[in-house]
């Protein structure tokens, strides 16, 4: 995930900052309600967060769908709750066709010996045993291209090659960095090149008279060896790596750094060559695909819910640590706090740990289609999706009278806890593209939780560097506590959140009604998938 649409909406500061250093202990619990001490104490002093996130992110690595780490995520939390006495289960809701990462590396051979940067893409396709060399090319200038017809006499010429197929950088290094150092006049410049770069690769694109997503399937067809890309993520050293955009041959993502490298040989006629080996194994059959579900049963109300929501799969280039391992960790850690302190809830408390986000929702989504019962007695839902930031808002999403329900809950939290903490009031039901949007298409409060950004955009967020060592504990620590508190207000709270939806505001941009989230179908099987 995740988009973000800034909408006119009035942001409610609830709480100001504190003017004092954090304290070590709730000393300012406003009811003095002593559940909510004892889950300020154990979430703020006795965190396992860190400890699972370790297990999750290093032992068990990345969670593609429908992959054996994300099955054996699926039963490592299985274990967990059933240690603490918490009932749970992994609920199949269709099946997915597992991809196992091998060997892969990329070495250029001609004119020199370099080894690059570059990664296989996820559901990539493999080369023969003991690789491919093959000449490197690049789609040409415009100039050259001419038209469709001199595309299509090039098209023929790039049988058994490899070919760039992204646009290359004319620098690797950061915008920030560059205007950090640069004058006015020296910064402009660069601007200049890199946008003129960019309407120079749009340009043969145009001479060619083709799109660039049909460009793959049109060198499969020319028998090319295999594809380059480059999907630089505009900071130092990060590229953002999902699937393969074609199944028919091996395709990498090169590192910006090696990609342009590649790019300014071809281009020069230096004559590039590259041994690429690209191993890895589809499994022939699909295998089912599971939401991991836990719940702690309601004592007076366990018809009616408070949900926590983190997907569970992530792209497998890092180890899925920001999006989604500490949402994940977030909501085990909330589960183990409040099983702790607060094992008979008057609701049930619910969690979602969904497979399946990253190909669009699919997991949630499935849920949400099969569970209307559990649609029907959702007093709220708790999604969170962006990183390891300290959670700084929630989104209402519309519905109009969440607010002051949040608002009263927080009301009873340590200020320690709110603080910097704003409600989008009354906000507007919008695609968060993440699981909450499964909940809000069918009109059941789910309620996205944003985390401040901390390089999640251009550092983490689907990319190479998204690891265990960019997790801060002290936020994750602060989140899980603050969720804990959240599901006990919300399951205490004697008023049961209405349905009641604003009445959609006016997009500036197509002076339409603003949308809501759509309910998709979810496709339940990977042949019945539109593949990213
Ligand atoms: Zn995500």
């Amino acid at each position: 995930m995740k988009t973000h649409l800034l909408v006119p909406c009035l942001a409610v500061a609830l709480t100001a900052s504190l003017a004092t250093p954090r304290q070590s202990h709730a000393q300012d619990n406003p009811t003095g309600d002593p559940v909510v001490q004892r889950i300020y104490d154990e979430g703020m002093h006795h965190s396992q967060a860190s400890h699972f996130a370790q297990t999750l992110m290093d032992s068990i690595g990345p969670r593609l769908t429908g992959s054996a780490a994300n099955r054996a995520a699926n039963s490592w939390l299985l274990g967990i709750y059933k240690s603490w006495g918490v009932e749970a289960k992994n609920e199949q809701y269709g099946t997915w066709r597992d991809w196992t990462r091998g060997k892969s590396t990329l070495e250029l051979v001609s004119p020199r010996y370099r080894v690059l940067e570059a990664t296989m893409y996820a559901w990539s396709a493999t080369t023969p045993a003991g690789g491919v060399t093959a000449d490197v090319v690049i789609i040409p200038a415009a100039s050259q291209i001419g038209d469709s017809v001199g595309f299509a006499r090039w098209l023929q010429s790039v049988r058994g090659k490899l070919v760039l197929i992204g646009e290359p950088q004319v620098t690797c290094r950061p915008d920030s960095d560059i205007r950090a150092w640069a004058d006015s006049a020296t910064y402009q410049h660069a601007v200049w090149q890199r946008d003129s770069a960019a309407q120079d690769w749009r340009a043969r694109f145009a001479a060619a008279h083709i799109s660039n997503r049909a460009l793959p399937a049109l060198l499969v067809r020319a028998g090319v060896a295999g594809v380059l890309s480059n999907s630089w993520s505009r900071g130092w050293g990060v590229d953002k790596i999902q699937s393969a955009r074609v199944a028919d041959v091996p395709s990498f993502d090169v590192s910006c750094e090696d990609y342009s490298l590649l790019a300014r040989l071809a281009s020069n006629g230096q004559g590039p060559r590259v041994h690429a080996i690209a191993d890895a194994t589809l499994a022939p059959t699909e295998s089912p695909v599971f939401n991991t579900i836990a719940q702690i049963t309601g004592s007076e109300k366990p018809n009616e819910y408070v949900m926590l929501s983190a997907h569970l799969d992530s792209w497998d280039s890092g180890s899925g640590a920001t999006d989604n391992g500490t949402g994940t960790i977030t909501m085990l850690e909330a589960m183990r706090i409040l099983k702790t302190e607060y094992p008979h809830p008057k609701r049930t408390i619910l969690v979602g740990h969904w497979s399946g986000e990253e190909e669009g929702d699919i997991g949630s989504s499935a849920f949400a289609a099969d569970h209307p019962e559990i649609l029907k007695g959702l007093q709220a839902l708790f999604n969170q999706d962006n990183g390891t930031g300290e959670i700084d808002s929630v989104q209402t999403n519309g519905f109009v009278n969440a607010a002051s329900s949040i608002a009263r809950w927080m009301s009873r939290m340590p200020a320690d806890m709110t603080r910097n903490i704003s409600v989008m009031l009354p906000g507007v039901a919008h695609d968060e593209s993440t699981d909450s949007d499964a909940f809000d298409c069918r009109d059941a409060p789910g309620f996205f939780l944003t985390s401040s950004d901390w390089s999640y955009t251009d550092y983490t967020w689907h990319t190479n560097r998204d690891t265990y060592d960019k997790i801060n504990f002290d936020n994750v620590k602060r989140n899980a506590t603050l969720i804990a508190l959240f599901a006990y207000e919300a399951s205490e709270d004697p008023t049961f959140v209405s349905r009641t939806r604003r009445v959609p505001p006016i997009s500036s941009r197509t002076n339409q009604p603003m949308r809501a989230p759509e309910c998709s179908v979810p496709p339940r099987s990977w042949a019945g998938a539109t593949r990213p």
